[in-house]
């Protein structure tokens, strides 16, 4: 088995920080602090990608580690309540950590793009998590532009009975191993596939909840354009790319919202997922057809819009986009 040791840490990591983030959920209202921004950063956000970090710079010490979050406004006389959250909640899990064990496991996060390097997003759907719902935390391993491994954490999804009515799933995907679900609390991983195109209710189109994250109008008319006829399903983060992965949905779009045409989307909020359904037998490129290009940057020099489907109708999806 390839990457054994780096599944085995990345598994152990993202479940801890799961712990760690509905700790944090269920114990209080998220204090939330603004990022320049002005998406919210929350303790749990902070302490996840400690948690992460740590363990990867044990297992992987030559291996950069290109997170979401820094410390600069964790460093403020300021943010000295917030730091101590933050150290009190990684404290659950790793007893001894200090104030400044902490900000330098979460600086660890702060590298760059590299021939093999790992990318991290601790909480996605930050405003799913504030508002009690979706959010995930994904980890990916990129190696000479191809991702190899994905986890993604889902500590508040459901697909009902399809998976024993669990609340929280974690998905696993190795390249050439294909991808895997099991409980983030524990038991036996299921194999994944995608949906075939039909007329089943999961023949449906998934799409952020935000507005502002995507073009709802243009995605709906893509979507009706490859005879997706069901209405669509709506969640934050990378959820979406699970439930493409298992045939909850076979199509997620997102097309760049009216309102910031130039947005130029981050890998850390796409590695995981995009592995997830490929390894699930689907197919993820930018809205051009062109592959997501994972060896250049923290955002997507190139790449514009979001394609991930079941493979199946993912040509006529793209034929539908240049009319
Ligand atoms: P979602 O949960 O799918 O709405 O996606 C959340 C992610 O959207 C965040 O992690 C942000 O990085 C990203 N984001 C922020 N602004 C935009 C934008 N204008 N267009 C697309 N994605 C965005
Ligand atoms: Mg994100």
């Amino acid at each position: 088995m390839a990457y054994a040791q780096a599944k085995q840490t990345a598994i152990a990591a993202v479940t801890q920080a799961a712990q760690l983030c509905e700790a944090v959920r269920q114990g209080l209202v998220p204090a939330a602090i603004e990022k320049n921004d002005k998406s919210p950063v929350t303790i749990a956000d902070y302490g996840a990608q400690a948690l992460i970090c740590k363990a990867l710079a044990e297992a992987f010490p030559g291996d950069p580690v290109v997170g979401e979050e820094d410390t600069t406004d964790l460093r403020q006389p300021a943010a000295a309540p917030v730091l101590a959250a933050v150290t009190a909640q990684v404290q659950q899990l790793i007893p001894n950590a200090t104030d400044s064990d902490v900000l330098s496991y979460i600086d660890h996060g702060n590298g760059d793009v590299a021939p093999r390097y790992w990318t991290l997003d601790p909480i996605d759907g930050t405003k799913g998590f504030l508002r009690g719902d979706q959010y995930a935390i994904a980890l990916a391993l990129i190696e000479d532009g191809e991702i190899k491994l994905g986890v993604l954490g889902c500590p508040y999804l459901s697909f009902g009975d399809q998976f024993g009515d669990q609340t929280g799933l974690l998905l696993v995907a190795v390249r050439g191993e294909g991808t895997t679900i099991m409980p983030l609390a524990g038991g036996n991983p299921q194999q994944l596939t995608v949906a075939k195109t039909g007329d089943s209710d999961r023949c449906r189109l998934v799409e952020s909840m935000e507005s502002g994250h995507g073009d709802h109008g243009q995605q709906h008319a893509i979507a009706r354009a490859v005879g997706i006829t069901a209405p669509s399903l709506q969640m934050d983060s990378q959820a979406k790319y699970a439930a493409v992965a298992a045939g909850q949905a076979v199509l997620y779009l997102r097309l760049p919202s009216p309102k910031t045409p130039d947005y130029r989307e981050k890998i850390w909020d796409h590695a995981a997922g995009v592995i997830v359904v490929e390894e699930a037998g689907g197919r993820v490129t930018d809205m051009h057809g062109q592959p997501l290009d994972f060896a250049s940057a923290a955002r997507f020099p190139h790449n514009q819009g979001v394609v991930a489907s079941n493979g199946a109708i993912h040509d006529a999806v793209l034929a539908a986009l240049r009319v």
